[in-house]
């Protein structure tokens, strides 16, 4: 930490560096705040433009934005660099990832760490590294989850939404897609989930006036689909239910999509109508598995036949359900993959899945709740500052190789830009190959109808790809 503070200038650089093809809402709402505390705010977005490192001369504070795995690990790449270029401005990480890595973050030479609720934290740093403030630098907690009043975010100067992910419908047809986010945080406590460590169970809810007038900027940007990017869009079904109300009266010409899960689909049934009748076109879901042992290791609060409960009120209502999975974990078998394989084929769903869901492997960072999980330290490997995570090896090495093969083939696949029932068929003969055993055929199944979606999946809590990166 620089010992005193300096005089420098009111500029302060928001980096964004991977956030799945989303308009970043983390770099839009501190920009708002930071630009109504009197800074020079500029936002780069490293996922759609290399670092000028011009900007970042004489900045007082560059903040960097960590959401996701992927995201931090390229900061590990990008932190030195812009310590270089900015030699006496106060770094800070915040978002999600960053308390959690907080230690290996000031070894890059980062200054400070903020995690969930960071938009006062990053005002007060921002005040101290302009100078304007004489005492030492605040102290700010690792992780505040302490209300914010929110205020409307500032996108002016982030990239423009038709640069982002787009929605692909099921007849070739596309819309340019709006991203914001009506809560953040979760009630819940999933142990592979990121969030929890930080959030430890809670959540926070965004007015519906500045959800609203979020949307509003975005449509007359152009959005014709907003993607809610709360972890949970009916953990607060009250709210959730009086933003859509009003998102149909006020946007008749808007669809959405939101991640919900079994649990909430199940106890909120009365909503699904609700969700339809107002634009729903989609609803993502972290299934994670189909087998009832591997989710109450991930207290995930559904089982199998929760899932296929919850699909078939979706499928009453018109709405589509993308489940999304971690398959490959500890405790998965040779079998229980092809299970999986096997019932996706049966629920019709193979159209519906991202083949990137069937390849990826748990993820267990720093501050885990699977570490919670009796015996299962035991089964890790110590923490690899490269991973950024605690490797694991399946205790039948013919698992991992499947992992790897079906990882191999999805990656080629996409750079083909084959069709998901091609890679599927791909990985549903490698699946059996694993078990010893011919591949029955798929002639003839149906593999469900194409659904609508983002031209980016969504995934969270598994091994990281770079190639769609482009900032370093
Ligand atoms: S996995 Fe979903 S429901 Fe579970 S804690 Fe994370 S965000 Fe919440």
């Amino acid at each position: 930490m620089p010992p005193t503070s300096p005089q420098r200038g009111r500029r302060v650089v928001l980096i964004s560096l991977y956030e799945l093809g989303r308009q970043p809402f983390a770099l839009a709402e501190p920009a708002a705040w930071l630009r109504g505390a009197g800074f020079d705010v500029v936002c780069v977005d490293l996922s759609l433009a290399r670092l000028d490192t011009s900007v970042l001369s004489g900045a007082a504070l560059v903040a960097l934005h960590l959401s996701m795995h992927t995201a931090t690990r390229i900061a590990a790449e990008a932190i030195p660099r812009i310590r270089d270029a900015a030699p006496d401005a106060l770094l800070c990480a915040y978002g999600l990832y960053a308390p959690m890595n907080a230690k290996w973050l000031s070894t890059l030479g980062t200054d400070a760490v903020l995690g969930g609720e960071m938009e006062p934290g990053l005002v007060r740093l921002a005040e101290w590294a302009a100078g304007t403030r004489e005492e030492a630098c605040p102290v700010e907690p690792l992780v505040s989850r302490a209300k914010v009043d929110f205020v409307t975010p500032d996108r002016s100067d982030l990239p423009p939404l038709d640069r982002y992910a787009h929605l692909i419908l099921p007849d070739g047809g596309r819309s340019v897609v709006g991203f914001t986010e009506a809560s953040r945080g979760c009630k819940h406590l999933c142990r592979h989930c990121p969030i929890v460590p930080v959030y430890e169970g809670r959540f926070r809810i965004v007015p519906l006036e500045v959800v609203l007038d979020d949307i509003a900027q975005q449509h007359a940007a152009g959005a014709r689909h907003i993607s809610f990017g709360d972890p949970d869009f009916l953990n607060g079904p009250t709210h959730a239910r009086r933003l859509i109300g009003l998102l149909r009266q006020r946007f008749p010409d808007l669809t959405f999509d939101a991640t919900i899960k079994i649990e909430h689909l199940l106890a909120h049934e009365g909503m699904l109508a609700e969700l339809k009748e107002a634009g729903c076109r989609f609803i993502t879901s972290a299934v994670e598995s189909l087998e009832d042992e591997v989710l109450r290791h991930l207290a995930k609060g559904h089982t199998r036949a929760d899932f296929e409960r919850a699909l078939a009120l979706c499928r009453a209502h018109g709405l589509a359900l993308l489940p999304t999975f971690v398959p490959f974990t500890p405790w998965t078998t040779l079998e229980s993959y092809a299970d999986l394989l096997r019932a996706l084929v049966d629920l019709k769903l193979v159209r519906a899945v991202a083949p990137v869901q069937l390849s990826i492997r748990l993820l267990v960072p720093a501050g885990s709740y699977l570490l919670r999980l009796e015996g299962f330290g035991a089964r890790l490997d110590p923490f690899d500052e490269r991973l950024l995570g605690y490797p694991w090896r399946h205790e039948d090495p013919r698992v991992d190789v499947l992992q790897q093969r079906v990882q191999a083939w999805v990656g080629e696949a996409e750079a083909k830009e084959l069709p998901r029932e091609r890679v599927f068929e791909g990985i549903w003969r490698m699946a059996h190959e694993a078990i010893g055993v011919q591949p029955p055929s798929l002639a003839g199944a149906d593999h469900g109808d194409a659904l609508p979606r983002l031209s980016e999946p969504w995934y969270c809590c598994a091994e990281p790809t770079t190639s769609q990166l482009t900032g370093f």
